[in-house]
């Protein structure tokens, strides 16, 4: 380990190294039922009880292929630019863990269901890099196991470890960028955005949930170092569990500087696994790399090839829904935004959930306020990315509606809104529970406007002079006194009246 006074500055970094880099995402396909069983296909639940003999790897248990987790594949795979194979298997990947009950994983290995595409991606300054699809292939889930007892979590210094096997068999799919080179200083940038985007065309296509905080969506980093000029790749580390965006740009840019740091002196960059910790931004190393030998791949017996015809394919195509760029550019035109307010939204991960805010009703610019500010805020202080924000855009177009029929103010709007992320319900059931609901009520208003007006005499004294702005004091007291909750606008009316003022 080095110490932050040891570690290499960034510019030197990048003076004396090119990054490779290449990225390996699995993502849990929302199909209804699993891979090769008719098991349900749900987070959660209680353990092991979305199981059955094929999905625990009972002897004399056969799989089926899921036919929708194949069309999600190929989508999946035209979505990415990519080839489908006329005709391709699954294999046996072999190894032994507790977690995955039958001892070899049902894969893909040589003869990948979709090949050879790209996804262009765009940087934060609107740049726009290409990065090399090199295949996209199926696999199933592994089960879950919670080590208990240790400090860390880890099944090193546990007391026992529990099996959950409810996600075992799920649906993934897993898609390999080809190396990315020439990124230079901007790598971490390209690694975020890469994911971004490809979550993004995920989340259109309607393939899955892609909740990097529930694990529907898992990426993990290759990073190698080449000297500056040189023509060969480094030796690469493989950093795995980084489940967040900012997690993935983080991770690179230690990599990178940690790497650099033991090249320049003379060591040497152990091929191997590495785990990311969130706390201090760091990286530990795990296993060292097998290689595919170690895995004995062999076609699996247990099912026939899969043969799409090409008619099918273009069938899928067809149902390709409009991919998120596209989207972007149309949002631009049709809510004429500049490109700066364009980049914005994309960068703050806002465009899609701003464009379903919309699209539930929402006025554009109130739609964009929300998110990118009073919920971007929300979620950098939680520390999730926006989209995962336990709060539905249709749920923010229903606050919008409440404020502007003056239901709420903006500031009861934030707390409603409050009350849906701590999970206390639907706006409208945060407002009955927590009592928010604006007081326009003239009853329940003048008690606390008499008392105002009656502890600031002077006040009513200038108001009845005929200096009407004065009964700004009156409303503060007022609006203080109802904790915010009242109509503002019927305050200073009724306070004009009362002091004969209209
Ligand atoms: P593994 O089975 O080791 O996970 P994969 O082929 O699935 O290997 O993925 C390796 C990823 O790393 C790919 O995205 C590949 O493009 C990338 N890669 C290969 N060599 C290097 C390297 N020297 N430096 C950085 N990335 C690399
Ligand atoms: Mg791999
Ligand atoms: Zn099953």
């Amino acid at each position: 380990m080095t110490t932050k006074t040891e570690t290499m500055d960034y510019d030197e970094v990048l003076e004396r190294f090119d990054p490779v880099l290449g990225l390996e995402v699995h993502v849990e396909l929302s199909t209804r039922t699993k891979m090769f069983c008719g098991c349900p296909n749900a987070f959660g639940g209680e353990p092991n009880t979305h199981v059955c003999p094929t999905c625990l790897g009972l002897p004399g248990a056969l799989p089926v292929v899921n036919g929708s987790a194949v069309e999600s594949a190929i989508r999946i795979g035209l979505g990415l630019n990519c080839e489908i194979a006329g005709w391709c298997r699954f294999a046996r990947k072999n190894y032994f863990y507790p977690d995955m009950p039958k001892n070899f994983q049902t894969s893909q290995y040589d003869e990948p269901i979709a090949f050879d595409g790209y996804l262009d991606v765009e940087l934060g300054d609107g740049e726009t890099v290409r990065v090399g699809i090199e295949r996209a292939h199926m696999e199933e889930d592994t089960g879950k196991s919670l080590h208990v007892g240790g400090a860390t979590g880890r099944i090193h210094g546990a007391d026992y470890s529990l099996l959950d096997y409810n996600r075992a068999g799920v649906p993934l799919i897993e898609i390999v960028t080809k190396p990315i080179t020439g990124a230079g200083r901007r790598a971490p940038e390209v690694a975020r955005a890469y994911v971004t985007a490809l979550r993004d065309l995920l989340r259109a296509m309607g393939v899955s949930d892609v909740r990097m905080d529930q694990g529907s969506l898992r990426c993990d980093a290759n990073v190698s170092l080449s000297p500056k000029g040189d023509e060969a790749f480094g030796t690469r580390s493989e950093t795995k569990n980084v489940n967040s965006l900012r997690s993935v740009e983080r991770a690179v840019r230690y990599e990178m500087t940690r790497q650099a740091t033991l090249l320049s002196r003379g060591e040497r960059v152990v091929q191997e696994t590495r785990h990311f910790q969130e706390a201090d931004g760091t990286t530990s190393a795990g296993r060292p790399k097998e290689t595919s030998e170690d895995y004995r791949y062999f076609p699996e017996p247990d099912l026939v090839p899969i043969a799409p015809s090409s008619a099918w394919v273009e069938e899928l195509r067809s149902t390709l829904p409009e991919l998120p760029w596209e989207r972007r550019r149309r949002i631009q035109q049709e809510w004429q935004l500049t490109d700066e307010e364009l980049r914005d939204l994309v960068n703050t991960g806002a465009a899609d959930v701003v464009a379903a805010t919309v699209d539930a009703g929402a006025p554009v610019d109130d739609a964009r306020s929300w998110w990118v500010q009073f919920l971007t805020e929300q979620a950098n202080s939680r520390g999730v990315d926006l989209a995962d924000l336990p709060v539905t855009p249709a749920q923010v177009a229903r606050v919008i509606a409440l404020i502007s029929e003056g239901t709420l103010t903006n500031k009861l709007g934030r707390e409603v809104v409050l009350g849906v992320l701590a999970g206390e319900g639907d706006p409208d059931e945060v407002i009955a529970s927590r009592g928010l609901e604006v007081v326009s009520d003239d009853s329940a208003l003048t008690a606390a406007i008499d008392e105002a007006l009656a502890a600031q005499p002077d006040v009513v004294e200038k108001i009845r002079g005929g200096k009407v702005q004065a009964a700004g004091a009156i409303v503060g007291a007022v609006m203080k006194a109802t904790q915010g909750q009242a109509d503002a606008k019927r305050v200073r009316e009724l306070i004009l009246q009362r002091c004969g003022a209209e």
